[in-house]
C-alpha cells in the first residue's frame, strides 16, 4: 500500500457549486498532513468525505489500500472530530469517554484513564465538560476521535478559537501521537504559521480545487529568503554564477534564478553579469513569510 489515503477526482457538488472539485490528495503512514484552505474552501466537506459521513457527488477514495465500498470495513480504523466535538457539557471527560466507549462496543480495561492520560485531562476528575477552558474541550474531542485506536485520525480545525497555550497544548499533544503510536493524522486549518510547526506534508485548497500538495521542506524552502534574480541568459548567468563562487541556486524558469547565499552581494552579482555581457533584468532580495505564500497562491485576504 503506497498511500494510506488516497483520492481521485473527488466531488461534492452542492446545487451548480462544487463545494470540493475533483481533488486528488495523497497521505502516507505516518505523515501529519495540513490541509490549508481559507473559510468556505471545502475543508470540512473533504473530510466528511473520507470520514464516511457525506456521499461523493463523483470521484473515490481509497483507505488503506480498499475501494468503494471496501474502504466502509476500514472506517473503523479512522478517527475523526469534525466541526465540534460531540461532547456532553454536563459529564465529566470520562463519561463523555464512556459513552463513546460504550457506543463503540469497547470495554478494554483502562482506556478511559489511558485516553485521559494521553491527551493530558487526567485530573479533571468529576469536572463538567462545559466547566472545561476551549484547549481542554479540543483535547477532549481528540480523545474521543481516538477511542477504538484508530490508525488515522482527522482533526478539523482543532486549533481554532485556542489561546496561544491552548494551541501548544493540542499540537504536542498531536506530534507526540504520531510519534508514539505512530497515528497518521490530517489536520486542517486556516493558519498556514499554526500548521507548518506540525505538519509534515500539506494540501493548499482554495474554493473547492486542491491547488498543491507539498512537503515541509519544499514549503520551506519556498518560502526562504533569496535572491530572484531575471536575465536573457540563464546558462550563462549561471557560469558567470559559478564563476563568483556561488553553488547554492536554482534555476526555476527560462529566465528566473534564486540565489539562496550572499544575500547582500546583489550589486557584485549584478556587475560580474554585466563584465560577462549578461543583461540583468531584474534583481531582488525576497523573503516570503508563510502567509504570504498561500495568500499569493490563492490570489487575496485571508478571512480569520
Ligand atoms: P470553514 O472553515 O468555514 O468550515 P471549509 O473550508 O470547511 O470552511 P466547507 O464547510 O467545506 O468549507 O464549505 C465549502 C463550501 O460548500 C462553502 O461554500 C459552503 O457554503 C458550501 N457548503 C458546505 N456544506 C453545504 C451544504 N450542506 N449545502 C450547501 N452548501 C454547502
Amino acid at each position: 500500500m503506497r498511500y494510506l489515503l488516497e483520492t481521485n477526482g473527488l466531488t461534492k457538488q452542492y446545487g451548480r457549486h462544487k463545494a470540493v472539485n475533483a481533488v486528488n490528495i495523497h497521505i502516507r503512514q505516518g505523515d501529519i498532513y495540513g490541509l490549508i484552505g481559507r473559510n468556505g474552501a471545502g475543508k470540512t466537506t473533504f473530510l466528511r468525505m473520507i470520514s464516511g459521513l457525506a456521499v461523493p457527488t463523483d470521484g473515490e477514495f481509497s483507505l488503506f489500500g480498499k475501494k468503494g465500498k471496501e474502504t466502509r470495513r476500514y472506517l473503523s480504523r479512522v478517527g475523526a472530530l469534525i466541526e465540534r466535538p460531540g461532547i456532553y457539557p454536563n459529564m465529566s471527560a470520562a463519561e463523555n469517554l464512556k459513552i463513546k466507549c460504550l457506543a463503540m462496543g469497547i470495554r478494554k480495561k483502562g482506556e478511559i484513564e489511558e485516553l485521559l492520560d494521553i491527551v493530558g485531562l487526567s485530573g479533571t476528575g468529576r469536572k463538567k465538560a462545559k466547566h472545561f477552558s476551549m484547549g481542554m474541550k479540543q483535547r477532549l474531542g481528540i480523545a474521543l476521535a481516538l477511542v477504538g485506536d484508530p490508525d488515522l485520525v482527522i482533526l478539523d480545525e482543532p486549533i481554532n478559537g485556542l489561546d496561544p497555550q491552548g494551541i501548544a497544548e493540542v499540537r504536542e499533544t498531536i506530534a507526540q501521537l504520531n510519534r508514539e503510536r505512530n497515528i497518521t493524522f490530517i489536520i486542517s486549518s486556516h493558519i498556514l504559521e499554526e500548521l507548518s510547526k506540525i505538519a509534515t506534508r500539506y494540501g493548499i485548497i482554495h474554493d473547492g480545487v486542491l491547488l498543491q500538495e507539498l512537503t515541509r521542506e519544499e514549503l520551506l524552502s519556498r518560502c526562504s529568503e533569496r535572491i530572484e534574480l531575471k536575465t536573457d541568459n540563464t546558462q550563462k548567468a549561471c557560469t558567470v554564477l559559478d564563476g563568483i563562487g556561488i553553488t547554492d541556486y536554482k534555476v526555476v524558469d527560462a529566465d528566473t534564478i534564486h540565489i539562496f547565499e550572499h544575500l547582500n552581494d546583489s550589486g557584485e552579482i549584478t556587475m560580474a553579469l554585466a563584465r560577462n555581457q549578461v543583461k540583468t533584468m531584474g534583481i531582488t532580495v525576497k523573503n516570503e513569510a508563510l502567509e504570504d505564500y498561500y495568500l499569493n497562491l490563492t490570489g487575496g485576504a485571508l478571512d480569520v
